[in-house]
């Protein structure tokens, strides 16, 4: 009964559907949930309380375990392999940025956007007086590619029930995609160049595209003004949609 609620109640690709089926009925056993439909249990994970709270960092942990132990392509077999790199952050935020893939530093923390480029990411949040926390941090894939080679289309596919699955429980209002790798998971065949800044409405989500954070670390003289301008409209116009569809959560404490 709850399992044909799960699938009516989520609209996700077909191949994350049994792993959010699994663990929403883990997460029913384990805090002994009674007769509650699909949309209740995942409202009542959000809410502001304790309860809530310790539900989400079950549902955190079971997301890691998953990424963990995933084997579906061969990045993590890769020689300079150390990390898988789940997303970190607020399941129950509105608003979830998306990378295209660990790099060296994350490789070796096991954590996302924490080089040089995930500093620069944190200190535009928390110059918009957002808490890193409070946001919801992942990549496109889980595993660094060799070289930080951008990732081939058959790893992001496998990859994709990762990303599906903690995109399935967080059911964010608004999606930034930092790049071209992000922003092509959702619209294949766009230029990051020509659309960044132009929303695009897919799947429920309002998806910004914009500059990923090691591009502009990329740029030069005027060139780093200009690109820093339009990522920083980017990022203000997608957290003031998350705030207008979510006025309620507090992005700040
Ligand atoms: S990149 Fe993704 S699909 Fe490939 S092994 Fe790592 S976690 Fe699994």
């Amino acid at each position: 009964m709850l399992e044909s609620k799960i699938k009516e109640s989520f609209t996700t690709v077909e191949i994350s559907l049994p792993d959010i089926i699994k663990l929403l009925l883990d997460l029913k056993d384990e805090f002994n949930i009674q007769n509650s439909d699909v949309d209740t249990i995942v409202k009542a994970v959000k809410l502001d309380n304790e309860k809530s709270k310790k539900q989400r960092d079950y549902l955190y942990n079971r997301i890691k375990e998953h990424i963990n132990t995933c084997q579906s392509c061969l990045l993590y077999a890769q020689e300079n392999h150390t990390h898988k790199v789940a997303g970190e952050g607020a399941l129950n935020s509105p608003l979830v940025l998306i990378g295209e893939g660990p790099g060296f530093d994350e490789d070796k923390q096991g954590r996302p956007f924490v080089g040089r480029a995930g500093q620069l990411l944190t200190t535009i949040l928390n110059k918009m007086d957002i808490r890193r926390e409070k946001v919801y941090i992942t990549n496109v894939i889980k595993c660094r590619p060799p070289q930080n080679r951008t990732p081939l289309q058959k790893e992001i596919k496998a990859c994709s029930k990762n990303l599906e699955l903690e995109l399935s429980l967080i059911q964010p209002k608004v999606i930034i995609a930092l790049g071209a790798v992000p922003l092509n998971y959702f619209k294949s065949g766009s230029s990051i160049m020509r659309e960044r800044g132009q929303w695009i409405n897919s799947r429920d989500y309002w998806i910004m595209p914009t500059f990923h954070p090691a591009y502009i670390l990329r740029q030069h003289g005027k060139t780093l003004n200009k690109v820093k301008w339009l990522v920083w409209q980017d990022f203000n116009e997608a957290v003031a949609k998350a705030k207008e569809m979510c006025p309620e959560y507090d992005f700040s404490s």
